[in-house]
Protein backbone atom coordinates (compact mmCIF):
# COMPACT_ATOMS: atom_id res chain seq x y z
CA UNK A 1 0.00 0.00 0.00
CA UNK A 2 1.20 3.59 -0.50
CA UNK A 3 0.41 5.41 2.73
CA UNK A 4 0.35 8.92 3.63
CA UNK A 5 0.72 10.25 7.39
CA UNK A 6 -0.03 13.54 7.78
CA UNK A 7 2.17 15.22 10.33
CA UNK A 8 5.42 14.33 12.46
CA UNK A 9 4.48 14.07 15.61
CA UNK A 10 5.86 11.25 17.81
CA UNK A 11 1.98 9.23 16.66
CA UNK A 12 2.59 9.67 13.18
CA UNK A 13 6.15 9.39 13.50
CA UNK A 14 5.86 5.86 15.59
CA UNK A 15 2.89 4.86 13.23
CA UNK A 16 5.29 5.97 10.02
CA UNK A 17 8.01 3.43 11.22
CA UNK A 18 5.89 0.31 12.37
CA UNK A 19 4.06 0.96 8.42
CA UNK A 20 7.58 0.59 6.77
CA UNK A 21 8.52 -2.16 9.05
CA UNK A 22 5.54 -3.96 8.05
CA UNK A 23 6.35 -3.79 4.15
CA UNK A 24 4.44 -0.45 3.11
CA UNK A 25 5.47 2.36 1.05
CA UNK A 26 5.12 5.54 3.18
CA UNK A 27 5.35 9.60 3.12
CA UNK A 28 5.19 11.48 5.60
CA UNK A 29 3.89 14.98 4.86
CA UNK A 30 4.66 18.08 8.01
CA UNK A 31 3.48 21.51 7.86
CA UNK A 32 6.45 22.39 9.64
CA UNK A 33 10.41 22.51 9.38
CA UNK A 34 10.86 20.70 12.46
CA UNK A 35 9.96 17.43 13.50
CA UNK A 36 8.20 15.72 16.53
CA UNK A 37 5.25 18.31 16.89
CA UNK A 38 4.20 19.35 20.30
CA UNK A 39 7.12 17.29 21.80
CA UNK A 40 8.84 20.88 20.93
CA UNK A 41 11.79 22.64 22.25
CA UNK A 42 13.63 25.61 21.24
CA UNK A 43 17.02 27.64 21.25
CA UNK A 44 16.71 30.30 23.90
CA UNK A 45 20.05 32.20 23.87
CA UNK A 46 22.28 29.90 25.44
CA UNK A 47 19.97 27.10 26.48
CA UNK A 48 17.73 24.38 25.34
CA UNK A 49 14.13 24.32 26.33
CA UNK A 50 10.98 22.62 25.97
CA UNK A 51 8.14 24.37 25.08
CA UNK A 52 5.51 21.70 24.75
CA UNK A 53 5.93 18.39 26.92
CA UNK A 54 7.77 18.91 29.71
CA UNK A 55 8.58 15.21 30.59
CA UNK A 56 7.08 12.03 30.07
CA UNK A 57 6.26 9.05 32.15
CA UNK A 58 7.17 5.19 30.94
CA UNK A 59 4.09 3.43 32.61
CA UNK A 60 3.92 0.54 30.36
CA UNK A 61 7.37 -1.70 29.86
CA UNK A 62 7.31 -2.42 26.74
CA UNK A 63 6.72 1.35 25.22
CA UNK A 64 9.63 2.27 28.19
CA UNK A 65 11.69 -0.54 26.02
CA UNK A 66 10.95 1.09 22.81
CA UNK A 67 11.29 4.58 23.75
CA UNK A 68 14.86 3.49 25.66
CA UNK A 69 16.15 1.79 21.98
CA UNK A 70 15.11 5.09 19.87
CA UNK A 71 16.96 7.41 22.57
CA UNK A 72 19.62 5.25 24.19
CA UNK A 73 21.53 7.08 26.24
CA UNK A 74 19.54 10.56 25.59
CA UNK A 75 17.06 9.02 27.87
CA UNK A 76 17.26 10.92 31.09
CA UNK A 77 15.00 10.98 34.26
CA UNK A 78 14.04 13.90 36.57
CA UNK A 79 14.20 13.03 40.76
CA UNK A 80 13.61 16.35 41.72
CA UNK A 81 9.69 16.58 42.89
CA UNK A 82 6.80 18.42 41.72
CA UNK A 83 5.20 20.09 44.50
CA UNK A 84 1.16 20.82 44.68
CA UNK A 85 0.13 24.62 44.89
CA UNK A 86 -0.65 25.37 48.03
CA UNK A 87 0.19 21.91 49.37
CA UNK A 88 3.95 22.80 49.99
CA UNK A 89 5.75 19.78 50.74
CA UNK A 90 3.16 17.44 49.00
CA UNK A 91 4.98 15.63 46.72
CA UNK A 92 3.26 14.85 42.89
CA UNK A 93 3.16 10.64 42.64
CA UNK A 94 6.61 10.72 44.48
CA UNK A 95 6.95 6.85 42.99
CA UNK A 96 6.55 7.88 39.94
CA UNK A 97 9.69 8.20 37.13
CA UNK A 98 9.99 11.17 35.35
CA UNK A 99 11.68 11.12 31.87
CA UNK A 100 13.10 13.88 28.92
CA UNK A 101 15.53 13.49 26.48
CA UNK A 102 19.09 14.70 27.27
CA UNK A 103 19.52 17.08 24.10
CA UNK A 104 15.86 18.15 23.84
CA UNK A 105 12.45 16.69 24.11
CA UNK A 106 11.86 17.18 19.73
CA UNK A 107 15.05 14.87 19.42
CA UNK A 108 12.61 12.30 19.67
CA UNK A 109 11.70 13.36 16.66
CA UNK A 110 14.48 13.08 15.08
CA UNK A 111 15.22 9.74 16.28
CA UNK A 112 12.66 8.24 14.86
CA UNK A 113 12.67 9.89 11.41
CA UNK A 114 15.48 7.60 10.93
CA UNK A 115 14.75 5.76 7.13
CA UNK A 116 11.65 7.52 6.98
CA UNK A 117 10.40 9.58 3.42
CA UNK A 118 9.33 13.21 5.06
CA UNK A 119 8.34 15.82 3.47
CA UNK A 120 8.39 19.13 5.38
CA UNK A 121 7.12 22.40 4.91
CA UNK A 122 4.22 20.22 3.22
CA UNK A 123 0.83 21.55 4.87
CA UNK A 124 -1.91 19.24 3.51
CA UNK A 125 -5.22 21.21 2.71
CA UNK A 126 -8.55 19.08 2.20
CA UNK A 127 -7.52 15.44 0.83
CA UNK A 128 -10.34 13.92 -1.75
CA UNK A 129 -11.32 10.66 -2.59
CA UNK A 130 -10.60 9.74 -6.45
CA UNK A 131 -12.03 6.56 -7.37
CA UNK A 132 -10.44 4.18 -3.89
CA UNK A 133 -7.73 6.35 -3.44
CA UNK A 134 -6.92 9.99 -1.93
CA UNK A 135 -5.30 12.40 -3.45
CA UNK A 136 -2.58 14.52 -0.67
CA UNK A 137 -0.87 17.38 -1.77
CA UNK A 138 -0.23 16.34 -4.95
CA UNK A 139 -0.19 12.38 -5.05
CA UNK A 140 -2.05 9.46 -4.67
CA UNK A 141 -2.51 7.08 -1.82
CA UNK A 142 -4.05 4.22 -0.77
CA UNK A 143 -4.41 5.14 2.78
CA UNK A 144 -3.79 8.20 4.93
CA UNK A 145 -3.21 8.70 8.04
CA UNK A 146 -4.26 11.90 10.32
CA UNK A 147 -2.21 12.60 13.24
CA UNK A 148 -3.00 16.30 14.08
CA UNK A 149 -5.44 17.52 16.77
CA UNK A 150 -8.81 16.61 15.33
CA UNK A 151 -9.69 20.07 14.65
CA UNK A 152 -6.73 20.04 12.10
CA UNK A 153 -7.33 16.40 11.13
CA UNK A 154 -11.36 17.37 10.68
CA UNK A 155 -10.48 20.23 8.76
CA UNK A 156 -8.27 18.53 6.55
CA UNK A 157 -10.51 15.31 6.02
CA UNK A 158 -13.59 18.49 5.69
CA UNK A 159 -15.66 17.39 7.80
CA UNK A 160 -16.94 18.76 11.20
CA UNK A 161 -14.67 19.62 14.16
CA UNK A 162 -17.61 18.94 16.75
CA UNK A 163 -17.48 16.83 19.69
CA UNK A 164 -13.95 16.77 20.05
CA UNK A 165 -12.36 19.89 22.22
CA UNK A 166 -8.60 21.02 22.57
CA UNK A 167 -7.59 23.16 25.50
CA UNK A 168 -4.96 26.02 24.30
CA UNK A 169 -1.64 26.79 26.29
CA UNK A 170 0.19 30.65 26.39
CA UNK A 171 3.74 29.26 27.56
CA UNK A 172 6.56 31.58 28.55
CA UNK A 173 10.01 31.13 28.86
CA UNK A 174 11.90 33.43 31.46
CA UNK A 175 15.67 33.54 31.98
CA UNK A 176 17.00 35.60 35.25
CA UNK A 177 20.93 35.76 35.65
CA UNK A 178 22.01 33.80 38.93
CA UNK A 179 22.18 30.45 40.49
CA UNK A 180 19.08 28.08 41.21
CA UNK A 181 18.40 26.61 44.32
CA UNK A 182 18.08 22.89 42.92
CA UNK A 183 15.63 21.25 45.55
CA UNK A 184 12.13 21.31 43.27
CA UNK A 185 11.63 20.51 39.47
CA UNK A 186 8.13 22.49 39.10
CA UNK A 187 4.85 23.65 40.59
CA UNK A 188 1.88 22.68 39.54
CA UNK A 189 -1.62 24.06 40.19
CA UNK A 190 -4.15 21.58 39.87
CA UNK A 191 -7.35 23.50 40.26
CA UNK A 192 -7.10 25.54 37.04
CA UNK A 193 -7.79 28.79 39.14
CA UNK A 194 -3.64 30.30 39.55
CA UNK A 195 -3.41 31.32 36.18
CA UNK A 196 0.37 30.01 36.71
CA UNK A 197 -0.82 26.15 36.62
CA UNK A 198 2.83 24.82 35.78
CA UNK A 199 5.99 26.55 36.88
CA UNK A 200 9.55 24.24 35.72
CA UNK A 201 12.76 25.20 36.47
CA UNK A 202 14.51 24.19 33.19
CA UNK A 203 17.98 23.46 34.94
CA UNK A 204 16.94 20.84 36.78
CA UNK A 205 17.15 18.93 32.91
CA UNK A 206 21.05 18.06 32.97
CA UNK A 207 22.97 20.71 30.63
CA UNK A 208 20.17 22.75 29.28
CA UNK A 209 20.90 25.73 30.53
CA UNK A 210 24.29 27.62 30.64
CA UNK A 211 25.93 28.35 33.66
CA UNK A 212 25.47 31.23 35.70
CA UNK A 213 21.61 31.54 34.50
CA UNK A 214 18.68 30.08 35.50
CA UNK A 215 15.37 29.37 32.65
CA UNK A 216 11.60 28.69 33.73
CA UNK A 217 8.83 27.82 31.81
CA UNK A 218 5.63 28.92 32.94
CA UNK A 219 2.57 27.65 31.23
CA UNK A 220 -0.93 29.81 31.70
CA UNK A 221 -4.25 27.77 33.20
CA UNK A 222 -6.40 26.76 30.75
CA UNK A 223 -8.82 29.48 31.50
CA UNK A 224 -5.93 32.30 31.42
CA UNK A 225 -4.63 31.04 28.15
CA UNK A 226 -8.54 30.84 26.68
CA UNK A 227 -8.64 34.81 28.26
CA UNK A 228 -5.66 36.11 26.45
CA UNK A 229 -5.67 33.01 23.26
CA UNK A 230 -6.16 36.16 20.68
CA UNK A 231 -3.93 38.76 22.22
CA UNK A 232 -0.70 40.28 21.52
CA UNK A 233 2.14 38.09 23.17
CA UNK A 234 3.86 40.71 25.04
CA UNK A 235 0.78 41.36 26.92
CA UNK A 236 0.57 37.89 28.27
CA UNK A 237 3.85 37.29 28.85
CA UNK A 238 4.38 40.71 30.68
CA UNK A 239 1.53 39.58 32.92
CA UNK A 240 2.66 36.14 33.41
CA UNK A 241 6.21 36.90 34.43
CA UNK A 242 5.08 39.45 37.07
CA UNK A 243 2.79 37.01 38.62
CA UNK A 244 5.43 34.72 38.57
CA UNK A 245 8.07 37.02 40.11
CA UNK A 246 5.64 37.99 42.80
CA UNK A 247 4.20 34.75 43.54
CA UNK A 248 7.67 33.36 43.74
CA UNK A 249 9.86 35.73 45.38
CA UNK A 250 12.27 36.28 42.26
CA UNK A 251 14.15 39.35 41.74
CA UNK A 252 12.93 41.47 38.56
CA UNK A 253 16.17 42.74 38.13
CA UNK A 254 17.57 39.93 37.39
CA UNK A 255 15.47 39.38 34.55
CA UNK A 256 16.92 38.32 30.92
CA UNK A 257 15.37 36.86 27.57
CA UNK A 258 11.94 36.13 27.95
CA UNK A 259 10.28 33.95 24.88
CA UNK A 260 6.79 32.97 24.49
CA UNK A 261 4.60 30.14 22.40
CA UNK A 262 0.94 29.51 22.18
CA UNK A 263 -0.45 26.55 21.33
CA UNK A 264 -3.88 26.58 20.08
CA UNK A 265 -4.54 23.01 20.52
CA UNK A 266 -2.57 21.82 23.61
CA UNK A 267 -4.26 18.90 25.15
CA UNK A 268 -7.67 17.41 24.36
CA UNK A 269 -10.21 18.51 26.94
CA UNK A 270 -10.69 15.95 29.59
CA UNK A 271 -14.17 15.17 28.80
CA UNK A 272 -14.34 15.44 25.30
CA UNK A 273 -15.44 12.75 22.75
CA UNK A 274 -14.03 10.95 19.65
CA UNK A 275 -14.07 11.39 16.36
CA UNK A 276 -16.72 8.90 14.55
CA UNK A 277 -17.19 7.76 10.68
CA UNK A 278 -14.30 8.32 9.24
CA UNK A 279 -14.40 7.63 5.59
CA UNK A 280 -12.56 4.23 4.08
CA UNK A 281 -9.27 4.30 3.69
CA UNK A 282 -8.40 7.28 6.69
CA UNK A 283 -7.36 6.09 10.01
CA UNK A 284 -6.36 8.58 12.82
CA UNK A 285 -3.56 8.10 15.37
CA UNK A 286 -2.73 10.83 18.46
CA UNK A 287 -4.53 12.74 20.98
CA UNK A 288 -8.00 12.53 18.57
CA UNK A 289 -7.68 8.85 20.06
CA UNK A 290 -5.77 8.81 23.24
CA UNK A 291 -5.14 11.51 26.33
CA UNK A 292 -2.81 14.24 25.61
CA UNK A 293 0.29 12.33 26.79
CA UNK A 294 3.47 11.14 25.02
CA UNK A 295 3.35 7.45 25.84
CA UNK A 296 -0.37 7.65 25.13
CA UNK A 297 0.43 8.90 21.83
CA UNK A 298 3.57 6.76 20.92
CA UNK A 299 1.23 3.36 21.56
CA UNK A 300 -1.39 5.25 19.72
CA UNK A 301 0.76 5.80 16.46
CA UNK A 302 1.70 1.79 17.08
CA UNK A 303 -2.10 0.30 16.95
CA UNK A 304 -3.26 2.76 14.62
CA UNK A 305 -0.32 1.01 11.99
CA UNK A 306 -1.24 -2.56 13.25
CA UNK A 307 -4.57 -1.81 12.39
CA UNK A 308 -3.77 -0.92 8.83
CA UNK A 309 -1.51 -4.01 8.45
CA UNK A 310 -3.88 -6.02 10.00
CA UNK A 311 -7.14 -5.13 7.62
CA UNK A 312 -4.38 -6.21 4.65
CA UNK A 313 -3.49 -9.09 6.00
C1 LIG B 1 2.40 23.05 26.38
C2 LIG B 1 2.25 21.54 26.38
C3 LIG B 1 2.73 20.80 27.46
C4 LIG B 1 2.63 19.41 27.46
N1 LIG B 1 3.15 18.71 28.49
C5 LIG B 1 3.18 17.37 28.43
C6 LIG B 1 3.88 16.63 29.40
O1 LIG B 1 4.50 17.20 30.31
N2 LIG B 1 3.91 15.28 29.29
C7 LIG B 1 3.28 14.61 28.26
O2 LIG B 1 3.35 13.38 28.20
N3 LIG B 1 2.60 15.30 27.32
C8 LIG B 1 2.56 16.65 27.37
N4 LIG B 1 1.91 17.37 26.41
C9 LIG B 1 1.13 16.64 25.40
C10 LIG B 1 1.99 16.03 24.31
O3 LIG B 1 2.96 16.96 23.88
C11 LIG B 1 1.10 15.69 23.12
O4 LIG B 1 0.00 14.91 23.54
C12 LIG B 1 1.83 14.90 22.05
O5 LIG B 1 3.09 15.46 21.77
C13 LIG B 1 0.96 14.89 20.81
O6 LIG B 1 1.60 14.15 19.78
P1 LIG B 1 0.82 13.86 18.43
O7 LIG B 1 1.72 13.14 17.54
O8 LIG B 1 -0.49 13.24 18.76
O9 LIG B 1 0.42 15.30 17.84
P2 LIG B 1 1.37 16.52 17.42
O10 LIG B 1 2.62 16.51 18.19
O11 LIG B 1 0.52 17.73 17.48
O12 LIG B 1 1.75 16.19 15.90
C14 LIG B 1 0.89 16.55 14.84
C15 LIG B 1 1.75 17.09 13.70
O13 LIG B 1 0.89 17.37 12.59
C16 LIG B 1 1.35 18.54 11.95
N5 LIG B 1 0.23 19.08 11.16
C17 LIG B 1 -0.92 19.66 11.63
N6 LIG B 1 -1.70 20.01 10.60
C18 LIG B 1 -1.05 19.65 9.46
C19 LIG B 1 -1.36 19.77 8.07
N7 LIG B 1 -2.49 20.31 7.64
N8 LIG B 1 -0.46 19.28 7.18
C20 LIG B 1 0.71 18.73 7.58
N9 LIG B 1 1.06 18.60 8.89
C21 LIG B 1 0.18 19.05 9.82
C22 LIG B 1 1.81 19.44 13.10
O14 LIG B 1 2.71 20.44 12.66
C23 LIG B 1 2.46 18.41 14.03
O15 LIG B 1 3.84 18.28 13.79
C24 LIG B 1 2.01 18.74 26.36
C25 LIG B 1 1.54 19.49 25.28
C26 LIG B 1 1.67 20.87 25.28
C27 LIG B 1 1.21 21.65 24.08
Amino acid sequence: MKIAVIGAGISGLVCAKHLVAGGQEVTVLEKSRSLGGRCATRKFGEHIVDTGAQYFTLRDPVLRKEIGSVAGAQLKTISLPILISGKMGEVYRESEERFYIGNGNNRLGAMLSDGLEIRKEVEVGVVTPVGKEWEVAGDRYDVIVCSAPWPQSAKILGGSQEGVGYEPNLTALLEYSGGWSGAVYAQIDPSGEDPLSWVACENAKVGRVADGSTVYVVQASVKYSRENLEKKPEEWVADLQSRFEKAYGVDATKRGRVMSHRWRYARREKSTGYPVDLPKGVYLCGDSQVDSRLESVWRSGKETAEKILGSKA
